[in-house]
């Protein structure tokens, strides 16, 4: 099977994404048109978890499918563009939006980068669209689910600009090493310099790291987050990531030429620099340790971390991208800057 074969393979089969998983919903409020087995029931309907089915009035199935969905699951109300499935998930009810990743693209947008100028919203869109595409099967049994593990979605958007992005990038991905459809990245900032998803992921996609300087000062400077600390006490840290005594709370073992922790000891256990920052995140909440890209000193029980940027840091760095957007260079040009192994493709081309 040949590349072309497969990018078609990948663009025209719907994406299904998972939508409202956390809310763990056990009853679910829609309007749109709803079918139930062989009967179609007129919205609005409350679809409920039965003993072995879902529940819909009198009526039960084993999947409702809801299309022009508008959902409320407890304090929510969300529209789904494509087709919602809601199947039985134990106690809950499981929905899963199927769509084109042109009409899911948009929300993408707006919630991950919502605000930003013409140009930077349509380099996200091309590497939210390489993501997506590239991202069959990241969870077991759908594709994507609709929060930051993989991207923001939160259903039909209204966002002019946002859907302008989408539509004038429509079909556009990004070709690691020119050829292969993987995952690509982005991150808020990167405090200077960018990470290799082979370093921070292991995977081998989206090319080098890359340096976010030019002309002697950095595309990101301006972002909240580009400078940050916290500072722990040790006693505080022990208590809540499990400590010892005799070791330093933290000690870098190795970082990346972004100056990313790539593997540290926490307490004397070696792990990798993103581990420690997702521990540190449930522990003391993702305000604290914003990136890897980090200092840490220990002075009588007291641990400082100094850093620079917001995020995993590889790939599209999103405030450096609003930067250049705002001194007039298009998409493309910032695509290059951050993804200099790849290339533009349009797959789009292949299926007309
Ligand atoms: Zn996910
Ligand atoms: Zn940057």
């Amino acid at each position: 099977m040949g590349p072309s074969v497969l990018v078609v393979m990948l663009t025209v089969a719907p994406l299904q994404v998972r939508v409202l998983e956390r809310e763990h919903p056990s009853s679910v409020r829609v309007t749109g048109t709803v079918s139930c087995g062989e009967a179609t029931v007129p919205g609005p309907v409350e679809v409920t978890v039965g003993a072995r089915e879902l529940r819909v009035g009198e009526t039960t199935c084993a999947e409702v499918v809801v299309t022009q969905a508008t959902v409320t699951v407890g304090d929510v109300t969300r529209t789904y563009p494509g087709t919602l499935r809601l199947s039985l998930d134990g106690a809950s009810v499981r929905l899963v939006d199927e769509l084109d990743v042109e009409t899911y693209l948009p929300s993408v947008v707006e919630a991950e980068a919502g605000g930003q100028k013409p140009a930077a919203l349509e380099a996200q869109a091309v590497v939210s669209r390489t993501f997506a595409l590239a991202s069959r099967r990241r969870h077991r049994d759908y594709d994507l689910c609709d929060l930051s593990h993989c991207q923001l979605f939160r259903g039909t958007s209204s966002d002019e600009a946002s859907r302008a992005a989408v539509a004038k990038t429509k079909g556009q991905v990004l070709l690691s090493g020119s050829v292969a459809l993987k995952p690509v990245y982005f991150h808020a900032s990167c405090g200077g310099h960018t990470s290799s998803a082979r370093e921070v992921f292991g995977e081998d996609s989206g090319g080098p790291g890359v340096s976010d300087a030019e002309a002697g000062s950095v595309r990101c400077h301006d972002a909240p987050d580009f400078a940050w600390s916290f500072v722990l006490e040790r006693a505080k840290a022990s208590e809540a990531l499990g400590g010892r005594d005799d070791v330093p709370v933290v000690e870098v073992l190795r970082r990346d030429e972004g100056g990313r922790v790539i593997e540290l000891k926490l307490f004397g256990h070696r792990m990798t620099g993103s581990d420690f920052l997702s521990r540190a995140g449930r522990a003391f909440g993702w305000q604290a340790l914003r990136s890897a890209k980090f200092q840490v000193e220990e002075v009588e029980g007291v641990v400082r971390f100094t850093g620079a940027g917001r995020g995993h840091g590889v790939g599209l760095c999103q405030a450096g991208a609003q930067s250049l957007a705002q001194r007039g260079v298009d998409a493309k040009g910032i695509l290059a800057r951050y993804f200099p192994d790849a290339r533009l493709a349009d797959v789009a081309g292949f299926t007309r």
